[in-house]
C-alpha cells in the first residue's frame, strides 16, 4: 500500500478529517509536488539536530489536530538562524498554543527549509458536488481574497488545461516578470497542477485540498504548506 493510502486510512481509524501539515506534505511528495524540507520534533534537542540536518535558517510550526489555521494562534515562527533560537522558538510555540487552547493535543514541532522569498501562488481542490474533483489556481494574497482572481478547471487535467489556468488569470503578467521579480517557472506550475489533478482524482475521500502558499522561483517551485481536509 502507498504513503497516501495509509495516511489516509490512519486519520480515518482516529476519527480526524484534517490532515496534518507533515502528512499532507509526505502525500504532496508521493505525487511529486515538490515541498519544504521537514522533520517533526516531540523536543529541544530533536528540534535543534533536526534544524541542522536541514539547514538554517529554518521555520518552526505547531502540528496540532486542534489547530487547523497555524499562524493565527502564534503557531508558525520564521526565519529562525541559530539553534539558540530554535530552542526558543520551540518553547514561544508551545507556550503561544496553550494559550489559544490549553488541552490541544501536540502532535510535536514542525522543523523546516525556510523557502526564499518569492511571488507565491495558490493550488487548491474541491469537491464540486455536481462536477466532481475540481483544481484551482490563482496567486497569493489579496489576490485571491480581494479581486477573486483565481481560475477552475474540472479534474482531469492535462498540460494545456493547466496552462491556461495559468495564463488567463489577470494577474498573469506578474508571474511573466514584472520590475524587480523574475518570471516564474511555468512548467513546474504546471507540473503541480497536474499533479493535483492526479492526487485527488486517486484519493476520493479528499474533500478539499489547500496548497498555500506555492513559492514561485525562476527555476522550480517550493509548496511551503499544505492542507488535506476529508470527506
Ligand atoms: P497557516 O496554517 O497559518 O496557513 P503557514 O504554514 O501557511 O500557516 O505559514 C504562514 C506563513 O508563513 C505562510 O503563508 C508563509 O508566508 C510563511 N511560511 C511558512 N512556512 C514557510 C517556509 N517553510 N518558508 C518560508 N515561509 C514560510
Ligand atoms: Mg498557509
Amino acid at each position: 500500500m502507498n504513503q497516501t493510502t495509509k495516511i489516509i486510512n490512519q486519520a480515518k481509524k482516529e476519527g480526524r478529517k484534517t490532515l496534518l501539515e507533515p502528512e499532507a506534505k509526505i502525500i504532496c511528495t508521493e505525487y511529486g509536488i515538490p515541498v519544504t524540507k521537514f522533520r517533526v520534533a516531540s523536543n529541544q534537542m530533536e528540534a535543534s539536530k533536526y534544524a541542522n540536518e536541514i539547514g538554517y535558517p529554518v521555520v518552526l510550526k505547531i502540528v496540532s489536530p486542534d489547530i487547523i489555521h497555524k499562524s493565527e494562534v502564534g503557531g508558525v515562527i520564521v526565519n529562525l538562524k541559530t539553534p539558540a533560537e530554535v530552542t526558543a522558538g520551540y518553547s514561544k510555540i508551545l507556550e503561544n498554543v496553550k494559550k489559544y487552547k490549553a488541552d490541544a493535543k501536540i502532535v510535536g514541532i514542525l522543523i523546516q527549509e525556510m523557502a526564499p522569498n518569492s511571488t507565491e501562488v495558490i493550488v487548491g481542490a474541491i469537491k464540486d458536488p455536481q462536477f466532481g474533483q475540481t483544481v484551482m489556481f490563482g496567486l497569493g494574497g489579496i489576490f485571491v481574497e480581494v479581486l477573486k482572481d483565481v481560475n477552475f478547471r474540472i479534474a482531469p487535467l492535462n498540460v494545456d488545461d493547466a496552462k491556461e489556468m495559468i495564463t488567463e488569470l489577470k494577474a498573469y503578467p506578474l508571474l511573466k516578470g514584472f520590475r524587480n521579480t523574475p518570471p516564474a517557472d511555468i512548467d513546474a506550475l504546471v507540473g503541480i497542477l497536474c499533479s493535483t489533478s492526479r492526487l485527488v482524482l486517486d484519493n476520493p475521500e479528499i474533500k478539499e485540498l489547500d496548497l498555500n502558499p506555492v513559492l514561485a522561483y525562476q527555476k522550480g517551485a517550493k509548496t511551503v504548506d499544505a492542507r488535506i481536509i476529508l470527506e
